[in-house]
């Protein structure tokens, strides 16, 4: 596996070294060594000694051995000895060794994560954990890593294939990293990279830039359909947070941040742009990812507010749900006052609607355009599979505006009547899961309601 350094060295049979690879001098942080006894543990000798005695031309034998690497600790290494048929001489021992131990943090067979092959949560927190407590301590930068709607890769693609795009962006981190760092997964679709040979913004940002590049690459190539993005948080250490549980916090804030832009980023603290998280209450509280996150909770608020005539600012609202649906913008055009409200528009997002309020109003009422709503008053429209024939008033208006997905909510009570809108854009191939749908239904009615008993705009 990538995960582990790979070397290999040959010896003679009283272990003197013939010839080795730079990386194997590298990893030892040698320039030369003579006899290879020198850097095995002690207690590990004897059996090292036996296995190289009894090897047998022609036949391979492994074990496994403790080494010391560069920093002086002792490392696991898993071993296959053969005699090498190297110009150094017939009669040399090739070693060709697997780190794949570090004494200290005891990564061990059972650390891995038996779906992706990286570490498993509990290993690459302990390792997380020891790059921190570490003296001296060496720089090294933590990310946080989540794949953005891959909820809806399991509805609408089934669960086997969102198990398949998890093992895939698991290799592809795997790669990019390389022997940079280590990578794990700490939960469905979540993982946590320490970048340990990435010492400052500027490396960590093209580890980064790799992973995120790689993985929209895979699937823009891809034909099922699947489109899948990822989104990073990352925070420097020690220059920005000194310990693991600090740095987790901070890396995790910056993938929310980068979840609310738009998904598919990275975003590396800096304290200059995002002020101090480990003074910000709601930051302090290592929960809040997953309370602002939660689609369920939102809408169960929602709900409460609107049961107990609680205020609610529709901006708020809107940017809510355009960031836990992850849209490209919401709206809400009301037919008489002739006024419109705008939700949250992601950087890379479409041509603003409400910058022409008057089209959309003229789109929103073209003729036909009754047609095209179901029974709870919503439309569903895919710009690639509408036809023009149906409705062309509003698929001109579609096709011009760049959009993908449209979904229309009819807002036809007494006050207040209007359309309430949700938009992602043309180059978001992504279809809406009918999850998502069915509570973008649900939504549209409660704050139908809410905008008939009159509601703060802003
Ligand atoms: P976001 O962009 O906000 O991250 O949206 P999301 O849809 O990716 O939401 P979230 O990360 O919260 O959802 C992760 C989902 O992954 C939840 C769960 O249903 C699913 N999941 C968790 N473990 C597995 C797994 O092993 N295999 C599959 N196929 N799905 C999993
Ligand atoms: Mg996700």
């Amino acid at each position: 596996m990538e995960q582990f350094n790979r070397f290999s060295v040959s010896v003679d049979k009283n272990l003197r070294i013939l010839a080795g690879e730079d990386q194997f001098f590298a990893y030892l942080g040698l320039k030369k060594l003579n006899t290879f006894e020198k850097i095995v543990y002690p207690g590990d000798l004897d059996q090292l000694r036996t296995t190289v005695e009894q090897l047998e031309p022609d036949r391979q034998e492994f074990t496994c051995f403790r080494i010391q690497d560069k920093n002086k600790n002792y490392r696991w290494v898993s071993a296959h000895l053969e005699f090498g048929d190297t110009d150094v001489s017939k009669a040399a021992i090739c070693i060709q060794m697997y780190d794949i131990r570090n004494m200290e943090e005891d990564i061990s067979e059972s650390s891995y994560d038996q779906m992706t092959g990286v570490l498993n949560k509990q290993a690459i927190i302990r390792k997380a954990h020891h790059l921190a407590a570490k003296r001296p301590y060496e720089k090294f930068i933590l990310c946080v890593m989540d794949i953005d709607n891959f909820k809806s890769v399991n509805d609408v693609y089934g669960h086997m294939r969102g198990d398949e795009v998890i093992i895939d962006v698991a290799h592809i981190i795997r790669e990019q990293v390389g022997k940079a760092g280590s990578v794990g997964r700490i939960g469905g679709d979540e993982f946590m990279i320490l970048l340990e040979h990435a010492e400052d913004e500027q490396s960590a940002r093209s580890y980064l830039k790799a992973i995120r590049l790689a993985v929209e690459a895979l699937y823009a190539e891809n034909g099922d359909g699947v489109h899948v993005t990822v989104t990073i948080g990352a925070v420097l250490f020690p220059d920005h947070a000194h310990t693991y549980e600090e740095l987790f916090l901070v890396a995790d804030k910056m993938l929310y941040i980068g979840k609310m832009k738009g998904r598919n980023r990275y975003i590396i603290y800096t304290p200059e742009l995002h002020g101090n998280m480990l003074s910000d209450d709601k930051v302090a509280n290592s929960s809040y990812r997953k309370t602002i996150r939660n689609k369920t909770k939102f809408m169960m608020e929602l709900f409460e507010k609107a049961l107990h005539h609680e205020a609610i600012i529709l901006q708020d609202v809107m940017n809510e749900v355009v960031c836990h649906y992850n849209l490209d913008a919401m709206y809400f055009f009301f037919d008489e006052s002739d006024t419109s409200v705008c939700g949250r528009i992601h950087e890379n997002g479409i041509e603003d609607l409400t910058a022409d309020s008057e089209m959309s109003m003229s789109a929103l009422h073209a003729e036909n355009i009754g047609r095209l709503f179901n029974e709870n008053k919503i439309a569903i429209l895919d710009f690639r599979e509408m036809k023009r024939d149906l409705c062309s008033g509003i698929y001109d208006y579609i096709e011009g505006k760049g959009i993908r997905y449209m979904i229309i909510y009819r807002m036809d009570r007494e006050r207040n009547p209007g359309h309430i809108v949700y938009v992602n854009r043309r180059d978001n191939s992504r279809k809406f899961a009918d999850s998502d749908v069915t509570d973008l239904t649900y939504i549209s009615k409660i704050l139908e309601v809410i905008s008939e008993n009159g509601v703060a705009r802003n």
